[in-house]
């Protein structure tokens, strides 16, 4: 996955301001509350549109401010699983997991459907409501869903940090497994540095809507351990 991003976006008196190019499968994004994390996201998403700039997603436009190129989400193939899953309640795992796919053929999204089922552990809550699923069942079932869609590049964005450690104990080999097998290119935003080693090989740092550098885990472990280091350093779990 190659991802291109020079963008402007102000909310008021915060100010998202990021170029940069990054090519990589596994790539992790850190940086303290309010430094534009999920800002980030939600215009690579298309959630929200920049003020200024361009993004590339594998040399494909997904918004060019001066072409007015701006494919609307659906069109970005680009999925987020957030914080808190925001399933549907009112409808099954299985009708969660296949909302939206009405237009694959009917064998192969049965086929993909068992297949990304066994991987998260969630074949036998196929028929059970939503609303009776633990929080690390329903992230897996919103996991499931982005993993359905076949996107060009998932974004996790904390997805693990509503759920108490034994749970994240539980889902982070999960993880690890279902986004090896599939293939999926993914961003993974954590404020933790057991989960950035065990899932990135890259670490994008952000402080004030700004990246500050790229690194990786274990330098940042390093860096946390030593005097010489920056202070959003002092945000990792
Ligand atoms: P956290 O680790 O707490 O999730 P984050 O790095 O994801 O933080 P963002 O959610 O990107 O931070 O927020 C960055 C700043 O942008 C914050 O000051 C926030 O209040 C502001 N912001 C984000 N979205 C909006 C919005 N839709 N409207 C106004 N301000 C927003
Ligand atoms: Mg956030």
């Amino acid at each position: 996955m190659k991802l291109n991003v020079e963008v402007m976006k102000s909310f008021g008196r915060f100010e998202f301001a990021a170029g940069f190019q990054v090519e990589g499968a596994r790539i992790g994004i850190f940086g303290p509350s309010g430094s534009g994390k999920s800002t980030l996201s939600s215009l690579l998403a298309g959630l929200v549109s920049p003020d200024a700039g361009t993004i590339h997603l594998n040399d494909r436009c997904l918004f060019d401010s001066i072409s007015k190129i701006n494919r609307n989400p659906e069109q970005r193939r680009v999925s987020v699983v957030f914080q808190h899953a925001h399933l549907f309640p009112h409808l099954n795992v299985e009708r969660n997991l296949l909302y939206g796919f009405h237009r694959t053929p009917a064998e192969r999204r049965k086929l993909l459907l068992e297949d990304v089922a066994e991987a998260l552990d969630i074949s036998r809550l196929l028929k059970r409501s939503v609303s009776k699923l633990s929080g690390g069942e329903k992230q897996r079932v919103a996991l499931g869903r982005a993993l359905l869609a076949c996107p060009d590049l998932l974004i996790l964005d904390e997805p693990l940090s509503a759920l108490d450690k034994r749970l994240k104990e539980q889902i982070i080999p999960f993880l690890r497994k279902t986004l090896r097998r599939f293939e999926i290119p993914y961003l993974y935003i954590s404020h933790s540095l057991s989960e950035m080693r065990l899932l990135t090989d890259q670490v994008l740092c952000f402080a004030d809507g700004q990246l500050q550098e790229t690194s990786d885990a274990e330098t940042l472990a390093r860096q946390r351990m030593t005097g010489n280091r920056h202070g959003y350093l002092n945000h990792l779990e």
